[in-house]
């Protein structure tokens, strides 16, 4: 029995893997203490953790939905967030930390504060990576376009400067990328397979590929006699309200039910009539569609595409990102899914009805599922983090 806490950033996506770890690790006898933010109070408070509510340290929340977009886009833009956050929260999670001694801190791979604050206080330390493991030869498969790697590459002396000011005070970071790329000498969970890892040889024994951090409901739900599609762009870079109005235009006919998922903030009342087949909804329970569906459209974020391969379901292809270009390469290299050409409702159409029609996609889809399934999943991720607690010789509470 162990004091654990996790630190994750706001993201949804970044959360949802953790929290059957979580749940895991709390029903091993441990406590754990989550340091998140409001949003996402309900699902941590329901694994059995504590939540800690970071918001007022949140420098995201005071952004315009314009440079929201940035994050992850700009990397001085991050970093400046990053640096910000860390410092805002530095004086309180020190002090919180030195009191509850937590014997272990597991921290997303960008929730760097957390990071921070267990090289500073010599915590052992678990990297949560909810994304592809990213080193210099993984990292080429997000193949960014030579305008963003020039705009990389012209905004990291900035970053590095916002970096100095964490060396400043006291925090062991070199530069930008020691900050927020994964190395190999911190323990690190990865939540996909080794197999589906690109370059998964090339990171040290320090990394754990665990497979998606999934635990599908008891009862089996049959797939309906009638093709579903589902369609969502994730939690995050969802204003797309003209690529939800093609999506009607493209299958507003078509015999197949559609569950189209638009996000927090597009209001589906202003998208136009809605065509019979189709439900709409700001959020789903994408697991439980998943099901259901034969085939979703995905902006291929990681999560959305492990949590349709974990259940057998081909994809097509729409990254918005880089990182998410790398997760779309990946699945199209394997035979489990298809690039969307264009937003336009003709090309809608084609690819999903390419995907549906074509058997190949849908084996290229279960050929992961079946190796999904034989990773260790969310309890293999709880026992890697009790032997580190172990292996490190802090014993339960610090003894
Ligand atoms: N999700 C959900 N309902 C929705 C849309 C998304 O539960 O209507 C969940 C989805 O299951 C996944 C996460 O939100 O776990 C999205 O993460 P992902 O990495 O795919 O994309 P992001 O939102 O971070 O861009």
């Amino acid at each position: 029995m162990s004091n654990i806490a996790f630190f994750c950033i706001p993201a949804h996506g970044h959360t949802n893997p953790t929290l059957e770890v979580v749940k895991e690790l709390v029903r091993r006898g441990n406590q754990v203490r989550y340091y998140s933010y409001n949003a996402l109070r309900e699902k941590i408070e329901s694994t059995g953790a504590s939540f800690v509510s970071c918001d007022d340290y949140d420098m995201q929340m005071h952004l315009s939905p314009e440079d929201g977009e940035r994050i992850g886009k700009d990397i001085a833009f991050s970093t400046k967030i990053i640096v910000k956050m860390t410092l805002a929260m530095d004086e309180t999670i020190i002090r919180e930390m030195a009191q509850w001694k937590p014997e272990c801190i597991v921290a997303d791979s960008m929730a760097t504060w957390g990071k921070l604050v267990a090289w500073k206080l010599r915590i052992p330390l678990m990297c949560s990576t909810t994304t592809f493991a990213f080193n210099r030869y993984s990292s080429k498969i997000m193949k960014q376009t030579l305008p963003q790697t020039f705009r990389m590459l012209c905004s990291m002396p900035k970053a590095n400067r916002y970096v100095k000011q964490l060396r400043d005070k006291g925090y062991p970071v070199k530069n930008v990328l020691s900050l927020i790329s994964n190395d190999n000498e911190t323990n690190t969970i990865v939540y996909t397979s080794a197999k589906f890892q690109p370059c998964a040889e090339t990171f040290s024994d320090k990394y754990t590929f665990v497979g998606p951090s999934i635990k599908l409901p008891e009862s089996h739900v049959s797939k309906p006699q009638k093709k579903t599609v589902y369609i969502s762009l994730g939690t995050v870079n969802n204003l797309k309200a003209e690529f939800y109005i093609n999506c009607m235009e493209a299958l507003g006919n078509a015999n197949i039910d559609v569950v189209l998922a638009v996000g927090d903030t597009i209001d589906p009342k202003k998208l136009g009539a809605i065509p019979g087949n189709f439900t709409i909804a700001h959020s789903v329970n994408q697991i439980e569609i998943l099901q259901k569906a034969n085939v979703f459209l995905t902006h291929c974020g990681m999560n959305s595409v492990n949590e349709a391969l974990y259940c057998g379901v081909p994809l097509v292809l729409f990254p918005q990102t880089p990182e998410q270009s790398g997760v779309a390469y990946r699945v199209n290299e394997l035979g489990a899914g298809a690039y969307l050409r264009n937003d336009s409702p003709l090309a809608i159409r084609e690819s999903i009805l390419a995907v549906l029609n074509d058997d190949s996609y849908k084996h290229g889809a279960e050929e992961i599922s079946e190796d999904f399934h034989q990773c260790g999943g969310y309890k293999l991720a709880a026992e890697k983090i009790e032997s580190l607690i172990e292996s490190s010789g802090q014993g339960p509470h610090g003894a």
